[in-house]
């Protein structure tokens, strides 16, 4: 009696079988041996009776016990019920001719298996029976898809710009590849109160199936440490099955799991090795189905690859996202750095249509911050700009975006905003920058002016744009700041003046350099007089520079742009020689004891090289240091204290003087002073002016001269303009004076010929 398989025994003869049947079966005989060996099964199907053979290792693969069934669906229970009903649309199509289908199978212990099923030619004396064979292919088949989800995954993480994008993308891919309907991952995050927690960040499910209540329930979700499944396979870092949702006690979402038909799934850890070896998981992919799926043998592997992959993609992201950062963030404020927000804005004006809303560009200038910073420091002016900053965009709407475009200047770009809007917003930066800034218990005062343009009406360009805001808020300085004014097109003069002062400046550094090398700088003497001898103390230098054209430059114009190209070290250097030769020249005469003051820019203060070349130019003459006092004001020593500092203590040490000029101004503090290596105070001119009329100033002038006595210090009043000012600062025991009521600054020829023992009036107007 031939048999289908030597495992089970099957009568063939049997009438149970259909005559046809049976004859295809007998003619198909072979060794079982063959199919094992060659891992194949067979079928006999006769669609008339929808009867069905299958032999032993078929049955094997189909995951049913019996071999012979009478209805052909019986023994394809255990297939994925879509896939069932693809394969007998094609077992059932007439006329019959040759296939094949692929189709999945749920084995209760080897879980998901992928078969293919293929028909052979009709055996000529059974013509109207289907046989084939079934193969198992779910080694290849998952060969195949970890490669193709391997080049898919890598190419959708090394594309991706954010994880966010990323991820949801791979759970999409994973859950359409490896048959699963949601899929989810959970990332780390930090509960308010600071306890590490993974919290459902991105979800996604199979668009036929409604499991939007899944969805839900997991986002409301977190998990700490061992906490649900999620939760601990955290902890564990290891993957874990889950067989049935519904019932497993350590699934937390049992209830909306059963609402939306999820059955069994499997959850796996994000993991890398950190450089020192140690193992981290920022977070946790989890994928469910409706399917009752048991524990696949291959899953560990592939879910350890993706699980590598996304953590490698996280952390790169995050490594850009630093870099990126690091290039479009003002690192001191946290805001847009200047090209960040000229990309923004540049973006705005090219996306932004006259069908869609308009937007306002809001340009806003501190007012008074280089005050602060020169007399407070740069530790004083980053508080107040990173204050300001924050509280900028606390004020900003949902949209906008703040930047810093360098030093005290402010922008803001602010999307569909309508006129009234931008100037309720202008008026509360204003009120913001008003409130006090508090720096070492000192309240610090600043205001604000803004300027506000329009797209497109004042401009479609980032340039035109910027002009427009820029020249409103040029109009509120000089109005007077702390105010905000909009763009008109009627104040094209005040951008022409603008513009013209930019050009004055860049006429006058060039100027300068001519200057320099024509003879057209010289230096005035302005006499300091001690009043208990009524004697010349000392001489100021002061710079004056006279064009050829006649036309005379104030030093205060010319000296602010010399420092900032650098031409203030040659002039620096000028002044000092000159100031000497001209010393040199009036001790020979008749001031043997007289001493001279020079004025010193910041930069020239920080060059360690500035005491050898002052002692060498000093020996040559034959003055002694002690009859040249350096002139330095606060702001400038408070702006660079570390590198200042030691040059004045050289200085000192090789026996030059150092005078603080325009003491008062710039608020160092008393322990700093204190310990600075100085010799004179001059008290600023506007404390002098003040004198009988303001009572505070009298008693700043007392204080100051105070000051000087206890800490071994000569004082200099300066900018005396009247006999009560001079009568009150004697009261103060102020002794050493300067101003135009003594003297206006003099030519070296004046000086040259004038009485020394005389009274010193107003001989020259410089
Ligand atoms: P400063 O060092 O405080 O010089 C005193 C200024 O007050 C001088 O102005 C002087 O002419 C003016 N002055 C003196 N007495 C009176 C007075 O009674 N009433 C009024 N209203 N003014 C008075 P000047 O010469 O225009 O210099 C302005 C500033 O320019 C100086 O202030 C100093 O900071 C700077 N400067 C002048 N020469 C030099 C220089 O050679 N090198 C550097 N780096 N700066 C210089
Ligand atoms: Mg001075
Ligand atoms: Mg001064």
């Amino acid at each position: 009696m031939p048999e289908v398989s030597g495992a089970y025994s099957l009568d063939i003869s049997t009438t149970a079988i259909s005559q046809p049947l049976r004859l295809s079966m007998q003619q198909s005989l072979r060794p079982n041996a063959l199919e094992d060996t060659a891992g194949f099964g067979r079928w006999w199907f006769d669609p008339e009776t929808s009867q069905i053979v299958l032999s032993a290792a078929a049955a094997r693969y189909l995951n049913v016990g019996e071999r012979h069934y009478h209805r052909v669906d019986d023994c394809f229970i255990h297939l994925v019920a879509d896939d069932m009903l693809r394969l007998m649309r094609k077992m059932n199509s007439r006329p019959a001719h040759l296939f094949h289908c692929e189709f999945r199978v749920i084995s209760t212990t080897e879980g998901l298996r992928w078969l293919r099923l293929n028909s052979l030619p009709e055996e000529a004396s059974a013509p109207n029976i289907l046989s084939g064979i079934v193969v198992d292919i779910t080694a290849i088949k998952l060969t195949a898809m970890r490669e193709r989800l391997g080049f898919e995954l890598t190419a959708f993480l090394v594309g991706s710009h954010t994880l966010s994008d990323a991820v949801t993308n791979v759970i999409q891919l994973i859950c359409k590849n490896l048959g699963w309907e949601w899929g989810a991952y959970w990332a780390l995050e930090h509960s308010p109160q600071g306890v590490p927690q993974l919290a459902c960040k991105h979800h996604w499910h199979h668009p036929e199936h409604d499991m939007t209540a899944f969805s839900a329930t997991s986002a409301a979700l977190r998990m700490v440490h061992g906490e649900g499944l999620v939760g601990r396979v955290w902890q564990s870092g290891k993957p874990s099955w889950v067989e049935d949702m519904a019932s497993d006690s350590r699934f937390l979402r049992r209830t909306s799991a059963r609402a939306c038909q999820l059955w069994s799934g499997y959850v796996f850890p994000v993991t890398y090795l950190s450089e020192d070896g140690q193992q981290h998981t920022p977070g946790v992919l989890e994928f469910y189905s409706s399917l009752s799926r048991q524990p696949e043998a291959q899953l560990p592997n592939l879910s350890a690859t993706i699980g590598a992959l996304i953590a490698q993609t996280a952390q790169r992201l995050e490594h850009q996202a630093q870099i990126l950062h690091m290039a479009q963030v003002d690192e001191l404020t946290g805001l847009a750095n200047r090209s960040h927000f000229h990309a923004q804005l540049a973006k705005a004006c090219a996306q932004t249509t006259k069908a869609s809303a308009s937007f306002g560009l809001m340009f806003i200038d501190l007012d008074r911050f280089k005050a602060i910073n020169d007399a407070f420091g740069h530790d004083a002016g980053n508080v107040v700009l990173c204050e300001f900053a924050r509280r900028l965009q606390a004020l900003v709407p949902d949209g906008a975006s703040a930047g810093r475009l360098g030093g005290d200047e402010f922008a803001l770009l602010l999307p569909g905003c309508a006129v009234q809007a931008l100037a309720t917003l202008a008026e509360e930066i204003l009120q913001t920058a008003r409130t006090p800034f508090i720096y070492e218990g000192v309240e610090l005062a600043i205001s604000a002016s803004i300027g506000i343009s329009t797209w497109p009406e004042n401009g479609k360009t980032v340039p035109e744009l910027l002009r427009s805001a820029d020249s409103a808020m040029y109009r509120i300085k000089q109005q007077g700041k702390n105010g905000c004014d909009f763009f008109s097109n009627t104040s094209p003069c005040v951008l022409a003046q603008q513009q013209s002062s930019l050009a004055q400046r860049l006429a006058i550094e060039t100027e300068l350099h001519h200057a320099l090398q024509g003879n057209e700088l010289f230096l005035v003497y302005q006499p300091i007089i001690d009043i208990t001898t009524g004697k010349l103390h000392a001489v100021e230098a002061l710079i004056r520079w006279k064009r050829p054209d006649g036309k005379w430059i104030p030093p205060d114009v010319f000296i602010p742009i010399a420092e900032q190209s650098h031409l203030i070290v040659q002039i620096g250097k000028w002044v000092i020689a000159q100031a000497c030769r001209d010393l040199a020249q009036l001790r020979k005469i008749h001031f043997k004891d007289l001493k001279i003051h020079v004025n010193m820019a910041a930069s020239e203060f920080t060059s360690s090289a500035l005491p050898e070349e002052l002692l060498r130019l000093v020996t040559a003459l034959g003055i002694e240091p002690q009859s040249v006092s350096l002139e330095l004001t606060e702001g400038m020593l408070m702006k660079h204290p570390d590198q200042v500092i030691p040059v004045m203590h050289t200085l000192r040490r090789l026996g030059f003087e150092i005078s603080l000029d325009d003491f008062g101004m710039g608020h160092s503090s008393l322990s700093l002073l204190k310990n600075l290596p100085i010799s004179s105070l001059k008290i600023d001119r506007s404390f002098v002016t003040g004198l009988g009329q303001q009572s505070h100033d009298s008693a700043i002038v007392k204080t100051i001269v105070d000051l000087g006595l206890h800490l071994n210090l000569k004082t200099i009043a300066e900018g005396i303009e009247t006999e009560s000012q001079l009568e009150i600062l004697k009261q103060s025991g102020c002794t050493l004076v300067q101003g135009f009521l003594l003297s206006k600054p003099l030519s070296l020829a004046d000086l040259l010929t004038h009485n020394p023992t005389g009274r010193w009036d107003v001989i020259s107007n410089f």
